[in-house]
C-alpha cells in the first residue's frame, strides 16, 4: 500500500475517506486546482473540496482526545492527480464466470460506470453492490427483424422488460420505418428508452422525431451518408433531439492487427486463458480458407475502413455532436479495461484537447441518462467515482492509464491490487 494509512477511527463509525494536497482536474471547467483537500463519504458523495491546509497543533490535541477526526482513511495525495472516473457507454458483457475478472480489468483502467448492450436474463441477477461492481445500465436482450413479426408479442415483451427493471431497450435492426414507429410508440407508452444501431430505412430526422431514442451506436446513420450538408443536418436533428453518438472505433479499427501485435498487449497477461482461447478460436474461424495474402488485403480494407470513421468522429466533434466513449471491446484481443485507453487515443485524434476528452469520458453518460447533477462530475456535492492517477492527464492523456487508486462508491481499491489479485488469484 503505496500511500494510504488505514486507521480505523476508534468508534468504528466512519468510513470516510480524506485525500490531501492533491491536483483537481475537474474537466467539466477549465480550470486545475492544485494543493487540494477532498472529503469523500462512506456512499461516495464528495462532501468537500478545500485549498490543503496542514493540521493545527489544535487539531491534534482534538484528534488525540477523541481518536479520530472522522475519516477512516487518509490519502497523501501530493504530486498526484484526481479527476472523476470513466464510464464506458457500450459493452457487452462477458460470460457470468468472466464477469468478475472483467469488472476489475474495467475498475484499474478506470472505468467504474457501464453500459450494458446486449442484454441476456442473467443479467438482472448481477450483484449491484459487490465489491468490483461498477454502475451499470442494463439493456434488455436485443430486438431484432424478427422482433417486429408479431406486434402484440413485443408489446408484451417491452412491458415486462419494463416491469422487469431493464433500463432501457437494445435495437440490433428493424426491418420497416412503420415498424420503427410502433416500436417507439409502444416503449413510449411503457415508459422505457430506446437506444442502438441506427435502423435502416429510417432516416435520422425520422429516428429523432420519436422523442425516445437514447443514443445510435457505430456511427450509424452518419456514416451512411455521403453528402456533407446532410451529416451537417443530421447532427444538428440528433443534436435538437437530446440524442447521442457512441462511435466505437476501436472495434474495427482493431481488426487490422496481426495476431503478433495483438499478442503483444500490455494488459494480456491480466486475462483468463479461457478468455485467450476464445479469441484465438474466433481468429482461426475468420481466417479459415483465406491466404496470407487475402489477409492482408483484408487488414488494408480495414485500416482504410478506420480512419473514414475516424474522420466521420473529426466531424461530428467540430459539428458540436453529443459523443459517448467506448471502444466496443467485443472482438479478438480487445482487452477489456485497457482498450477504453485504446478509445481515448482515437478521440484524441481528431483534434480534442485532454480535458474535453476527460468530460466526455466520466461525464457524458450520466448526462444521456439524465444524471448530470447526481454523478460524473468532480464537483461538491456530487456522488462521482475517482481516479488518484500519478501522473497529468492534462499533460499527456495517456497518463489517464496511469492509476494508483480508484474510489468506486466510496471504497479505495488500489490497481496495484488488483492486479497482483488477477496474478495470483
Ligand atoms: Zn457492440
Amino acid at each position: 500500500m503505496s500511500f494510504a494509512q488505514r486507521d480505523l477511527p476508534s468508534g468504528g463509525v466512519s468510513c470516510a475517506t480524506k485525500i490531501t494536497n492533491i491536483t483537481v482536474i475537474p474537466a467539466h471547467v477549465d480550470q486545475v486546482y492544485e494543493n487540494q483537500d477532498v472529503e469523500i463519504a462512506c456512499d461516495g458523495e464528495i462532501t468537500k473540496i478545500s485549498p490543503h491546509s496542514e493540521p493545527t497543533e489544535e487539531d491534534s490535541t482534538h484528534f488525540a482526545q477523541f481518536g479520530d477526526d472522522g475519516f477512516s482513511t487518509h490519502i497523501d495525495g501530493t504530486g498526484k492527480f484526481l479527476i472523476a472516473a470513466f464510464s464506458d457507454a457500450h459493452v457487452h458483457l462477458p460470460k457470468e464466470e468472466e464477469l468478475e475478472r472483467f469488472f476489475q480489468l474495467n475498475l484499474m483502467n478506470g472505468v467504474t460506470s457501464m453500459r450494458s448492450m446486449r442484454g441476456e436474463s442473467w443479467h438482472l441477477k448481477i450483484d449491484k453492490n459487490g465489491y468490483y461492481t461498477p454502475k451499470l445500465y442494463l439493456s434488455a436482450p436485443p430486438l431484432v427483424d424478427s422482433s417486429f413479426v408479431n406486434i402484440d408479442s413485443l408489446q408484451k415483451s417491452i412491458q415486462q422488460y419494463a416491469r422487469e427493471g431493464w433500463d432501457f431497450v437494445k435495437l440490433l435492426s428493424v426491418d420497416t420505418s412503420l415498424n420503427y414507429t410502433k416500436l417507439q410508440r409502444i416503449a413510449k407508452a411503457a415508459k422505457i428508452k430506446v437506444a442502438g444501431h441506427s435502423p435502416h430505412g429510417v432516416s435520422i430526422q425520422d429516428l429523432c422525431n420519436q422523442g425516445n431514442f437514447m443514443s445510435i451506436e457505430h456511427l450509424g446513420g452518419i456514416s451512411d451518408l455521403s453528402d456533407m450538408e446532410q451529416i451537417v443536418y443530421a447532427i444538428k436533428y440528433t443534436n435538437q433531439a437530446g440524442i447521442y453518438h457512441c462511435p466505437t472505433i476501436n472495434w474495427a479499427h482493431s481488426f487490422q492487427f496481426t495476431k503478433e501485435k495483438l499478442l503483444a498487449q500490455e494488459g494480456l497477461k491480466y486475462v483468463s486463458q479461457s478468455m485467450t482461447d476464445a479469441w484465438d478460436e474466433e481468429l482461426t474461424e475468420s481466417a479459415k480458407g483465406r491466404s496470407e495474402e487475402e489477409l492482408t488485403q483484408f487488414r488494408m480494407m480495414v485500416k482504410k475502413h478506420s480512419s473514414m470513421m475516424t474522420s466521420y468522429l473529426q466531424f461530428l466533434y467540430q459539428q458540436g455532436g453529443n459523443l459517448l466513449l467506448s471502444p466496443d471491446a467485443s472482438g479478438a484481443y480487445n482487452v477489456p479495461g485497457y482498450s477504453y485507453h485504446d478509445e481515448i487515443q482515437h478521440f484524441k485524434e481528431v483534434g480534442m484537447s485532454n480535458r474535453e476528452i476527460l468530460h466526455i469520458a466520466s461525464s457524458n453518460m450520466a448526462d444521456m441518462f439524465g444524471e448530470r447533477e447526481e454523478w460524473g462530475m468532480l464537483k461538491t456535492g456530487a456522488t462521482t467515482d475517482l481516479l488518484i492517477l500519478n501522473s497529468n492527464p492534462l499533460a499527456d492523456i495517456s497518463n489517464a492509464r496511469d492509476i494508483d487508486a480508484v474510489l468506486m462508491r466510496g471504497k479505495l481499491i488500489f490497481s496495484s491490487d488488483i492486479k497482483s489479485n488477477l496474478l495470483h488469484p
